[in-house]
C-alpha cells in the first residue's frame, strides 16, 4: 500500500512542477491533493510550497508516519537549504523543478521510514547542531536530561569547570561536545567501540571548535582508560555514559524507524538490557576521583533495577534518580563513595 501511494506520489509531483505548467492532477490523480484535471480545461495549478507541504503531510499521515506536519516541514526547509520559518512566509512561492525532485527523493526516503534526520544527515541536541550518519544513533530530547543533570552537578562542584570527564559509547559526542560547549574549561575523554561513529564524533568536535578539547578513543568500554594505568585512574570529575539498553527481547517491537535504521550496536543491552551497566559498575570507581560520579541515562523500569546493583557494591555511595518529562525515570548518578 505505502508503495503504491508513493508512486503515484512521486507522479504527481513531477507532473506538478511549476516549470512544466502542467496541472498536477494530469498524471498524479486524486493522490495530488486537489489539483484539478487538465483535461477539462481548469485553471492550472503549480506546487507553491504552501500547496506541498499540505499535500506531504497528508501522504505522510497515510503511511502511518508519527509526526506528518513535522517532517514535511524540516525536510522541505532541508531541500530549500532555509530556516522552517522561511516555509510559511514564503507560502505561495511555486518550487523549481530541481527542487521539487530532491523533495521527491526525501518523500520516497521518509515514507519507507528512514529517519529525518538521517536523511537531512544532522540533528539538533542542546541547541546545537550535530552531523549525525546511520553509524551513529540519532541524539534524542530525552538524553538532554542527562546533560542538563551533569552540567548542574560539575557547575556546583569546587573544581568548577576544570575538570576532566569521560563519555563512553559517544555515538555523535552529543553528550560529552555538548557539555564542552558549555563549560568553557572543561576537558574530555570519549570512547565507542564503533570507528565509523568516532569519526563522526570528531567532526563534529571540528566543527563546534571543540577539538583541543576533547580525545577520541577507540574501545571497549572503560578499557582503553584502563590500559593507560596512572593517566585515568581516580582523575575523572565524572563519567557520563546513555549506552546501548534495549533488552534484546525488546528490540524486534521497536519503531520501524528505530529498528531497520538506527545501528543495532547502539541499542542491544543483553538479555535484560543492564549488560553495560554492569561494566561501567564495575571498573567506573577506579576512574573517578574522589568526589566523582557516574552519570547514566536508563530505560523504562532500569533505574531501580541499577540502583539495586549500585547498592550491593562497596564503591558507590548516594543515588540520585531524575525523570524525564513522561515522568519515566531516566537518569541514574551514582557517586563514588
Ligand atoms: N552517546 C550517544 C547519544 O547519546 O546520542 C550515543 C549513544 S548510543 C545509545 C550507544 C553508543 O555506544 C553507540 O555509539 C555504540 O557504538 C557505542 N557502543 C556500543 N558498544 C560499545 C562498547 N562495547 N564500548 C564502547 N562503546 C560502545
Ligand atoms: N533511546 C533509544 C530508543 O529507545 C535507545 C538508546 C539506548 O539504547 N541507549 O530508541
Amino acid at each position: 500500500m505505502a508503495e503504491q501511494n508513493e508512486n503515484k506520489g512521486a507522479g504527481a509531483i513531477n507532473n506538478g512542477a511549476a516549470v512544466s505548467g502542467k496541472p498536477v492532477a494530469a498524471a498524479g490523480g486524486q493522490a495530488a491533493g486537489g489539483g484539478r484535471a487538465a483535461a477539462g480545461g481548469q485553471p492550472q495549478e503549480v506546487w507553491t510550497i504552501g500547496r506541498i507541504l499540505k499535500w506531504t503531510e497528508g501522504y505522510f499521515k497515510k503511511a502511518g508516519l508519527d509526526s506528518p506536519r513535522l517532517d514535511a516541514e524540516v525536510l522541505l526547509s532541508y531541500v530549500l537549504k532555509k530556516e522552517r520559518i522561511f516555509l510559511y512566509v514564503h507560502f505561495d512561492q511555486p518550487m523549481e523543478a530541481a527542487e521539487l525532485a530532491a523533495f521527491k527523493d526525501c518523500i520516497k526516503r521518509r515514507v519507507q521510514h528512514q529517519p529525518v534526520a538521517y536523511i537531512t544527515g544532522h540533528k539538533e541536541f542542546m541547541g546545537l547542531e550535530f552531523k549525525v550518519t546511520p553509524a551513529t544513533l540519532i541524539p534524542r530530547p530525552d538524553t538532554e536530561i542527562l546533560v542538563e543533570a551533569v552540567l548542574q552537578r560539575l557547575k556546583a562542584g569546587a573544581e568548577a569547570e576544570n575538570s576532566l570527564i569521560a563519555d563512553i559509547g559517544t555515538g555523535s559526542g552529543a553528550i560529552c561536545l555538548s557539555l564542552l560547549n558549555y563549560l568553557p574549561r572543561l576537558q574530555a575523554v570519549t570512547v565507542d567501540i564503533s570507528p565509523e561513529a568516532l569519526a563522526v564524533a570528531e567532526e563534529n568536535a571540528a566543527g563546534l571548535e571543540l577539538s583541543e578539547r576533547v580525545e577520541f578513543l577507540q574501545g571497549d568500554m572503560l578499557e582503553p582508560l584502563k590500559a593507560q594505568g596512572e593517566r585515568f585512574s581516580g582523575r575523572l570529575s565524572a563519567i557520563v555514559s546513555n549506552p546501548p539498553y534495549i533488552p534484546r527481547g525488546d528490540i524486534a517491537g521497536l519503531e520501524p524507524d528505530v529498528r531497520a535504521f538506527e545501528p543495532m550496536g547502539a541499542l542491544d543491552g543483553g538479555e535484560d538490557g543492564l549488560d553495560f551497566y554492569r561494566r561501567l559498575l564495575a571498573d567506573g570507581a577506579g576512574l573517578l576521583q574522589a568526589d566523582g560520579f557516574l552519570a547514566m541515562e536508563v530505560g523504562i523500569h532500569q533505574a531501580q533495577q541499577l540502583k539495586a546493583l549500585a547498592e550491593a557494591m562497596p564503591q558507590w555511595g548516594r543515588c540520585e534518580i531524575i525523570r524525564d518529562l513522561a515522568g519515566i525515570e531516566r537518569v541514574v548518578v551514582l557517586w563514588k563513595k
